[in-house]
């Protein structure tokens, strides 16, 4: 069995070699949704079932506020990708946050002149 060194130098280098084959990136996520049009005599006044659609959006905050926009099932399906694409991006790098603190922390213990561990070496990320 290999080190503890080497395996996480290993599972830090496989998480670097993830993040170089993600494609393009967009931040939000997809909505796909039925809708009624509130017309009264309409065949969606029946209940879900009959509502319109499916209607595709992609949101995302901007300041707080969340922005909306419609999109075909063709740009729905482009963009749902970059949308997964982001989100396997922020997983990785949430992963080598985890590790990376892990390693600075045992790099700072070894040259710390402190007995005992501080504080924020026991935090989380
Ligand atoms: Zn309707």
């Amino acid at each position: 069995m290999s080190n503890p060194q080497t395996q996480i130098t290993a599972r830090y280098n496989r998480l670097r070699r993830c993040l170089a084959k993600i494609g393009f990136v967009c931040k939000g996520s997809m909505i796909r949704r039925y809708m009624p049009c509130g017309q009264p005599r309409c065949r969606c006044a029946r209940g879900s079932d009959y509502w319109h659609g499916p209607y595709y959006q992609w949101t995302w905050k901007v300041k707080g506020k969340t922005v909306t926009v419609r999109l075909t099932r063709e740009e729905a399906t482009l963009m749902g990708s970059y949308v997964r694409n982001d989100r396997q991006l922020r997983r990785v790098v949430a992963q080598m946050r985890v590790i990376s603190l892990r390693v600075v922390q045992a790099q700072i213990k070894a040259v710390s002149r402190q007995g005992k561990p501080r504080k924020w070496m026991q935090a989380g990320t």
